[in-house]
């Protein structure tokens, strides 16, 4: 999300779904069950309902776990969507984050206070949910004045009550068992989490797609975006066969087949945008030019998906183009200097 976007956001002027005769809008409910005792709760993040959620799974041992926390600034609208689910936010076991990026992490220590869960995270992630001031300072450089409004502010996380892991694990969260899957490309401390019905909560590392739509959009942050990474990734959730993903942008992805379809398109879709940046990299584009590209890349193929205006707008805010150019950049930069042929 860039700043003025956030801040368009913040103050109610997001586009409301314009939607054409004939077409069946998009309904957002605060809680949807998605069936298999899984939770998915609406952050509603500034006012922008399909963009961010968070997953509340009932135990067999009693209390519920959190797959993400979403932003600090939406935990009062997840409290709520709990309560909704007739879940107590003091019943709280468990806290599976797939990674520590802010739409996703910075609310975990709020909701870990006055329980005592535990929070899940990789072993890269870990001591920056157990002391968030070096994340924090850098977000601030990014968001400025509007970090607190955007994302809210983030707690520390005692370390005695995180649990870090690395990928391979098998982990029993109140009488449910989990399976950590490594899967980095997106940020390099990512993980997935599958459990034994074959459902597989993916965070960022099978992109974006928004609920209403049929597009899945390509997730390219900085700071260690890495392609090649991502690729081996993606094979481990093939090879993991899921009956269903769980995007946290947004919802599920049904059955086997459509599974595996999603994930093989994952790397095509980071493939044709990859290029598109490099393409416009060796051409001399400055960084610009090079957002002025995805944008019209993405206006193309959200109109040829015919996505309706108001979920436009909310692809381009949940992984916004200068985002990914800045993303791209530096991993052609980093990781394929051989590739650019202007230097
Ligand atoms: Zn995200």
């Amino acid at each position: 999300m860039t700043l003025q976007q956030g801040l368009d956001a913040a103050a109610g002027r997001q586009a409301v779904d314009n939607v054409p005769d004939g077409a069946v809008p998009p309904d957002y409910p605060r809680v949807r069950d998605l069936g298999g005792g899984v939770l998915q709760i609406d952050t509603g993040h500034l006012g922008n309902p399909g963009t961010i959620a968070v997953f509340a799974l009932p135990l067999p041992g009693g209390g519920f776990a959190l797959v993400e926390s979403g932003p600090g600034s939406t935990r009062a609208a997840v409290s709520a969507g709990l309560h909704e689910a007739g879940l107590e936010p003091r019943d709280l076991r468990c806290v599976l984050l797939t990674h520590i990026h802010l739409d996703h992490a910075a609310a975990a220590g709020a909701f870990l206070e006055g329980t005592d869960a535990k929070l899940v995270v990789h072993e890269a992630g870990a001591p920056h949910m157990i002391d968030p001031s070096r994340l924090m300072a850098s977000a601030l450089r990014v968001y400025g004045d509007a970090l607190t409004k955007l994302w809210g502010t983030m707690l520390p996380v005692p370390a005695e009550r995180v649990l870090a892991v690395a990928g391979g694990e098998r982990l029993d969260v109140g009488g449910l068992s989990v399976r950590v899957i490594a899967t980095p490309g997106h940020a390099s401390h990512h993980v997935s989490y599958l459990l034994d019905d074959g459902t597989l909560f993916t965070g960022d590392s099978a992109g974006v797609r928004l609920g209403g739509a049929d597009l899945l959009r390509p997730a390219l942050p900085p700071p260690d975006l890495d392609l090649e990474t991502w690729q081996g990734s993606i094979e481990r959730m093939v090879a993991a066969a899921p009956e269903r993903l769980v995007l946290t942008h947004f919802g599920q992805v049904d059955g086997r087949h459509a599974a595996a379809a999603h994930l093989r398109s994952t790397t095509e879709r980071n493939r044709e945008w990859s290029e598109a940046v490099l393409t416009g990299m060796n051409a001399g584009e400055d960084a610009a030019a090079l957002v002025a590209r995805v944008q019209r890349l993405e206006d193309a193929e959200l109109a040829a998906a015919g996505v309706l205006p108001g979920i436009r707008l909310r692809y381009k805010i949940t992984s916004d183009a200068a985002m990914t150019v800045a993303g791209l950049k530096r991993y052609f930069t980093r990781l394929h200097p051989e590739r650019l042929t202007r230097a």
